[in-house]
């Protein structure tokens, strides 16, 4: 293994397209995202709501109830 050839990690503060701000470790001074955790479908809860909703559309059509 030689020595020097990963690039270097560093904390950066990471701006989100909705405001929020987090740290993170990246190569670059600071990083811009357009989602985070705060923002992201998944961790808002919307995501899993849909998915709910999908699972209860495949009981239906599996006992034929519209
Ligand atoms: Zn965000």
């Amino acid at each position: 293994m030689k020595k020097g050839i990963h690039p270097e990690y560093k904390k950066v503060t990471v701006h989100c397209a909705c405001g929020n701000t987090f740290e993170s470790a990246s190569t670059k001074d600071e990083l811009k995202v357009e989602i985070c955790s705060e923002c992201h479908p998944f961790y808002t809860g919307r995501q899993k709501r849909v998915d709910e909703g999908g699972r209860v559309d495949k009981f239906k059509k599996k006992y034929g109830i519209q």
